[in-house]
């Protein structure tokens, strides 16, 4: 039995969180959820975006599950002080090509290691006399431990390259750093092979050769932007799951926002949110039921039959997972 902490939050969130839940129920695991609450309804309720409550459910579960919110402007991000809070300093975002959706390149299957605690997502700014500036804070700590994830990943998965992607000749302290600390975790792992490349270039190459790509690890910000960028590779925002992992904790949650524009119609893809709980299930070390979850979703975006408006389809998103219910029931 695990304890999931359940975050549905707003706008589609919801939707799909309980599209997951729907096709969850018939599998063979013992997931107890608590529900918990942060964004913007939850702001309208209770006054703050984040409530302690939530933070210290989610501290407690053995994974937490996490829909999408709102950001009211001016109020605390509820998912970067999940991110902070938890210590959840490794974002893995995987950029995986799926066969009937349309995608880019056919045959893409690597990961994006995103540092998720500093860089310029630390939240220090300030206003000076004509302007504002924000600060980018890089630590050798953080490099480390990032980087260090970033191989065991490698390892683990059975991928043979860690890529770096920094600006270390611009950012030459910052990024001075981080590329130091890459190399210095790499002596730690004589068989993975190491690359690196300047930002601006892992943008090119990514549109350019991005099957050349095993295993990238980048600061918070270029992470941010490059995994979007991944994302358009495989079929747009309604494919792509990302699990944000620390040291006690882990939180999954699709790389998609809220989507004000379609929430409320029950058209929301919710395969993100599905492989987001793929990537749980590993995590939890439950591969077989991970896999099983992976196939039954894939089988269905195959078929092509039942698929939302975003994939090419006209069902709804209960419809979807309903789909995916009965192939799971048959397998
Ligand atoms: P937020 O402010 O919460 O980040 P947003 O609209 O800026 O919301 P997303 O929610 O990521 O950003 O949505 C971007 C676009 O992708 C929207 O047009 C949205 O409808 C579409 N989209 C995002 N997720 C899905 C999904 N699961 N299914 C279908 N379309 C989606």
């Amino acid at each position: 039995m695990y304890n999931i902490t359940l975050i549905p939050g707003d706008g589609i969130g919801p939707e799909v969180t309980e599209a997951l839940l729907h096709v969850l129920e018939i599998m063979d695991i013992e997931l107890d959820y608590t529900l918990a609450y942060a964004g913007d309804a939850c702001y309208n309720k209770t006054g703050t975006t984040i409530p302690d409550e939530t933070l210290s459910k989610a501290k407690k579960a053995d994974a937490t599950l996490f829909g999408s919110v709102t950001t009211v402007p001016g109020h605390k991000s509820a998912i970067i002080s999940l991110r902070n809070e938890l210590d959840l300093y490794a974002n893995l975002r995987p950029v995986k090509s799926y066969q009937g959706i349309n995608c880019l390149f056919d045959d893409l299957d690597f990961v994006i290691v995103r540092e998720n605690t500093e860089g310029l997502y630390s939240g220090i700014e300030g206003y000076t006399k004509d302007g504002a500036t924000a600060l980018r804070v890089i630590t050798r700590s953080a490099s480390e431990r990032i980087c260090k994830f970033a191989f065991k990943h490698a390892e683990k998965t059975g991928r043979n390259k860690v890529t770096a992607v920094h600006k270390a000749n611009v950012l030459k302290k910052t990024d001075g750093i981080f590329r130091e600390s890459f190399y210095k975790i790499a002596d730690e792992f004589p068989n993975i092979g190491t690359d690196e490349n300047y930002v601006d270039a892992a943008a090119m190459f990514l549109i350019t050769k991005p099957q050349d790509f095993e295993v990238i690890v980048t600061t918070n910000l270029f992470g941010d932007i490059l995994s979007d960028e991944g994302a358009g590779l495989v079929g747009g925002l309604g494919m792509v799951p990302s699990a944000n992992i620390g040291d006690n904790n882990a939180l999954f949650e699709p790389v998609h926002g809220s989507a004000p524009d379609i929430a409320g119609l029950g058209i929301s893809n919710p395969s993100a949110m599905i492989l987001s709980a793929v990537m749980m299930l590993d995590y939890l070390g439950e591969h077989y039921e991970a896999k099983k979850l992976e196939n039954a979703l894939l089988d269905v975006i195959c078929e092509g039959k039942v698929l939302t408006p975003d994939l090419g389809g006209s069902s709804k998103t209960m419809e979807m997972a309903q789909k995916i219910s009965d192939k799971l029931r048959i397998s």
